[in-house]
Formats: structure tokens, C-alpha cells, sequence
């Protein structure tokens, strides 16, 4: 695979390269072991000497050719395959925050990534200040302390559909020596990345749009290998001083750029081991395959659907970054010049019951705690995915108690808008 390909290519070619009389697609390597002649040659991989598989906990063929393809899709350096979204976020933040130290975080981020930094990590020492990614850099400097490791924020909030100034996030993060974070999830690498604004992680809930049919729950990690560890070597020693439990290795000396991917896989993935099955990677090979034509397809329908909400007289707000009255529209026409997604939040006017009713009364579009999937749907964040928030978290997540997060998928987008038009009759 050319380096060079453009994304569409990458999409379907990168990642599984067959040599001559292999099989053309991706097999699924559905073994827990793989088998050596001799001792030595299992040590050696123990070690981190060699590269090699011997236990899918660490590593497996399937899920490495298509960690290799997001990783080819964001421009990294290197990436590695979890379980779900959540330890995709808590392992790009564990890697390098441990009990005593702090972070930084966007308040506009998705419900179950709030929890884990705002109640989850604390358990484990770890704290984190929530601020809005609309401050200014001065006032987000603020929130930073001589114990903070990272800068986090989502490039388009779930469910909020806010964008991010990545280059005000890196500004701030590199001016403070610690990195940025970026959860990539709603635009996939096909419509931002953003490491070419400066992050220097991003991390990916597989379980939307890059898998968009809705068939495994997964996450990824991608490293840019930009950020100097070593310049900030005080700050990041479980990077920069002697591994105990890796005979004293120094991942920054060892593996150079690899450095915090190496102790993701060698050191979390060994201990914590939130690995997906290679079944789960195959499924997610095949979304990625198609991922440049639906996403194409996700933002034309959703752009047609934002313009038909927002001129209809029951709506009385929408947030969709491609409208041009839309409060991000000249962020979003920077850093997502192709598109957005195909999610828009929007409210009804009247009260609660009337959101209730119209998501009641849709034929077509289903109500499913799912988002980014190739069909339809829709959720009520207030009193589903977001339940467990109060009205004053709600509010500082940006999700009001009557946003309606509507995902539009890739049917013709005629009869959704039949639909919406029909439930919208019936409040
Ligand atoms: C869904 C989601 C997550 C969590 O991912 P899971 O795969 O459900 O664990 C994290 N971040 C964003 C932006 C999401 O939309």
C-alpha cells in the first residue's frame, strides 16, 4: 500500500496486504495462542526483542491489519483496537495519567466519557477540570496545574453536535508540555484530521460510523508519535523512567515515536486487557470499506434534513454545523470543509411530553440508544443516554432537557423527510 493513497483507497486497501496465494480478504484469526518451535523465540517476544504474535490478549493478525488502516486513515503513527469507546478513552488518558495527577477536559463530551473522567477516574486518583471548549485560551489556561498531563475534547460532540477549535486546544495543551486528545468519533478521518491541526492522540469509537451497520461495539487509539515525551520527561515518567514490570525499559528509549502505543499494548493491554475479538475487527473491516461513500451520503441527507427542521414552524432550534446561521458554521467550514455527519440536535417547541411524542409516533426512524448507523434513528439524550446527569450536568454538557439527537442514515432521504413530516402532523 502506497503511503501516499488518498483516504478513499486507504479505506478499502490498507491495513491486510495478502502475498501471493493468500486469501484476498482479511481473514479472521480466531486463536487465543500461536505456536513457536523452540524457547527462545517465545522469550524473546516476552521481552519486547522481537515482534511477533503469542497471545491475542497482546496482539492478533485481524485486529492489527485494521488497527493499521485507521491508523494509515488518521495519518499516526501507530494504533491499537479495544473493546469499546469508553476504554478507548480511558486507556488513551490512563497511558500516561496516573492517582495524584490531573487533566483537562472539554465539558462537551459524550455522557458516558463525563462519567468516566468525572467519577470513574477520580476513584482511581486521577482528577480532571471540566471547562468550555468556548473559553478563551487564556481562561482554559486557568484550569491547568503543575500535575496535568492532557488536554481532552471531542472534534464534534455527542450529542451536542458543537465543534472544536482543535488549534486553540493544541495551542494551550503544547504550551502547557502535555498533549492533546481528540475523540474523532462523529467525523471519522474521512471528514477531519486531526492531527493536522495538532493533536497528538485520537481516539475513535469504532461501534458508529466506522462500523455504521450497528454490528460490534469497539474503540481505537491512534498516536501521531508528534509529541516530544522526552522534552517533558517530569511530567510523563511512566513513559520516560524505567518500566518495573518490563525488566526496567524505558518505552521513550526503546521504541522512539512507537513509545506511548508500545505501553498501551505491552503494559494496559497486558493488564487490563479490553482487546475485541478478531470476529468484531473483521465486521469493522468491512464498515471501514465503505466508510468514504457513507459518510459522503450521511451528510448530504442530514444537511437536507437540518434545512427542512429549520425552516419548519414546530422546531424551535437546530444544531447542524452546516447551516450557516448555526453558531459553529465558520468552524466547522475550517476544520470540516467536506462535511460533518449525519447527527443533528434539535428541539421542539412545547414541552418534554411533545419530544416524547413525536420520537412516538416516527414509522421509519427507530428509537435506539445507537447513533452513526446507516439507518435512521433516534434518542432523547434527557432520558435515555444521559439519564444519569442532572439538570445543572445536562446543561454544562450542552445537552438541554429537550434536545432530540436525531442520526440520519443513508436511505433515500425522501422518505425520511416523509417521516419526520408525518410524526411532526401528530404532535
Ligand atoms: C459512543 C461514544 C463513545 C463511547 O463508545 P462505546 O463504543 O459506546 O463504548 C465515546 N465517545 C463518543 C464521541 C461516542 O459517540
Amino acid at each position: 500500500m502506497e503511503k501516499k493513497s488518498r483516504l478513499a483507497t486507504l479505506c478499502v486497501q490498507a491495513g491486510y496486504e495478502p502475498k501471493n496465494g493468500e486469501p484476498r480478504v482479511l481473514p479472521i484469526i480466531q486463536s487465543t495462542t500461536f505456536k513457536y518451535d523452540n524457547t527462545e523465540e517465545m522469550a524473546d517476544l516476552f521481552d519486547l526483542k522481537k515482534e511477533g504474535y503469542f497471545y491475542t490478549r497482546l496482539q492478533n493478525p485481524t485486529n492489527d491489519a485494521v488497527a493499521r488502516k485507521i491508523a494509515a486513515l488518521e495519518g499516526g503513527v501507530g494504533a491499537m483496537l479495544l473493546s469499546s469507546g469508553q476504554a478507548a478513552n480511558f486507556y488513551a488518558i490512563f497511558n500516561i495519567c496516573e492517582a495524584g495527577d490531573h487533566f483537562v477536559t472539554s465539558n462537551e463530551i459524550y455522557g458516558g466519557t463525563y462519567n468516566l473522567f468525572g467519577v470513574t477516574l477520580k476513584k482511581l486518583g486521577i482528577e480532571c477540570t471540566f471547562i468550555s471548549q468556548e473559553a478563551s485560551e487564556e481562561e482554559i489556561s486557568k484550569a491547568f496545574r503543575p500535575n496535568t498531563k492532557a488536554l481532552f475534547g471531542e472534534t464534534i460532540s455527542n450529542p451536542g453536535c458543537q465543534v472544536l477549535d482543535i488549534e486553540k486546544f493544541a495551542r494551550v495543551a503544547h504550551a502547557h508540555g502535555v498533549p492533546l486528545i481528540v475523540d474523532n468519533t462523529f467525523p471519522t478521518p474521512i471528514n477531519c484530521r486531526p492531527f493536522e491541526w495538532g493533536a497528538d492522540i485520537v481516539t475513535h469509537s469504532t461501534t458508529k460510523y466506522m462500523d455504521g451497520h450497528a454490528t460490534q461495539v469497539g474503540g481505537c487509539v491512534v498516536d501521531s508519535g508528534n509529541f516530544d515525551w522526552e522534552a517533558h520527561a517530569e511530567k510523563f515518567p511512566g513513559l520516560c523512567t524505567p518500566d518495573a514490570s518490563y525488566h526496567g525499559l524505558t518505552y521513550t528509549k526503546a521504541f522512539g515515536k512507537m513509545a506511548y502505543m508500545t505501553k498501551l499494548v505491552a503494559q494496559l493491554m497486558r493488564d487490563l486487557g479490553s482487546i475485541p475479538s478478531p470476529h468484531n475487527a473483521f465486521l469493522l473491516n468491512l464498515g471501514l470499506e465503505t466508510l468514504h461513500l457513507r459518510m459522503l451520503r450521511h451528510c448530504e441527507n442530514a444537511q437536507s434534513v437540518a434545512e427542512f427542521l429549520r425552516n419548519d414552524s414546530r422546531v424551535s432550534w437546530v444544531h447542524y454545523s452546516g447551516l450557516p446561521d448555526d453558531k459553529n458554521y465558520a468552524l466547522a467550514q475550517k476544520y470540516l470543509p467536506k462535511g460533518s455527519c449525519g447527527v443533528i440536535a434539535f428541539g421542539l417547541k412545547g414541552d418534554r411530553d411533545t419530544a416524547i411524542r413525536f420520537m412516538d409516533s416516527l414509522r421509519m426512524i427507530a428509537i435506539v440508544t445507537h447513533v452513526a448507523d446507516a439507518r435512521t434513528c433516534v434518542l432523547h439524550p434527557a432520558s435515555h443516554t444521559h439519564r444519569q446527569l442532572s439538570d445543572e450536568q445536562l446543561r454544562e454538557a450542552g445537552v438541554a432537557p429537550d434536545l432530540i439527537r436525531l442520526s440520519v442514515g443513508i436511505e433515500d432521504v425522501e422518505d425520511i423527510l416523509d417521516d419526520i413530516r408525518q410524526a411532526l402532523d401528530k404532535i
